[in-house]
């Protein structure tokens, strides 16, 4: 029985959503946060218009088969769906490597398919006591916590970024943050400066950030981390 899985897209081969490996990505349509950055809106609504069907997906991954190295399930937030475990397994039947993008809001899903995956970025937004702040939603701090809890737990190789738009996140909540999830244990830490392109909050896009402290956080963060590097700035 093939899985439930909304797609909202396919990106056929990129280089930079699995770290060192050729990859394509499956968009998963849906979302239950509202961050006013998300650069993928018309991936939020559960039930967003759909072109491609998991079928089409696996149709086309066969054809790369000794092409493609891996495979990453993106959003959206792939964790939403139910049927993300079973298409994971098929993916991995087919011999690719598997990656995923999460928000972690879904902790037990990511339990559930974590044995099968490769590789995880999972993007923390704020301090987990601010988070509603940036998703919109209540409680969902201390979701992405329970989710990044157990992907430290599980062993599984790992990125954890941020978003750092200055109107959302000052240097002073970005050093909270990173001492957090230092504590936590988190070992390796990306931070992503703001990109406009896909933004549909007009405010954001327009709030100056030029002025942001880049190297004052460098400063601060670079000794909490075995590997940290800052994107884009
Ligand atoms: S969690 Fe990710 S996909 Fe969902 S709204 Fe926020 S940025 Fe967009």
């Amino acid at each position: 029985m093939p899985p439930s899985l909304q797609v909202g897209g396919l990106t056929p081969l990129t280089t930079t959503d699995f770290p060192g490996l050729l990859a394509a990505v499956v968009f998963c349509q849906g979302c239950p946060w509202q961050c006013g950055y998300c650069h993928n809106p018309h991936l939020i609504p559960r039930g967003g218009a759909t072109t491609q069907g998991w079928d089409d997906v696996m149709a086309f991954l066969h054809r790369r088969q000794g092409l493609l190295d891996a495979v990453v399930f993106s959003g959206g937030e792939p964790t939403l769906q139910s049927g993300l475990v079973q298409a994971c397994r098929e993916v991995r039947e087919l011999g690719f490597k598997l990656g995923l993008h999460t928000a972690g809001p879904y902790p037990a899903r990511l339990v559930e398919i974590l044995p099968e995956l490769d590789w995880v970025g999972m993007d923390i937004k704020a301090p987990f006591a601010d988070y509603d702040r940036i998703t919109g939603v209540p409680g969902s701090g201390e979701r992405a916590r329970e989710s990044l809890m157990r992907l430290l737990d599980s062993g599984v190789d790992y990125e954890i970024r941020t978003t750092v738009h200055p109107a959302l996140l000052g240097v002073a909540p970005l050093v909270e943050l990173a001492r957090e999830l230092a504590a936590l244990g988190v070992r390796r830490y990306v931070l992503q400066e703001f990109r406009a392109q896909g933004c549909a909050d007009l405010g954001l896009n327009m709030a100056p950030g030029r002025d942001f402290l880049w190297a004052d956080v460098r400063d601060a963060l670079q000794p909490l981390f075995q590997h940290f590097s800052i994107r884009g700035a």
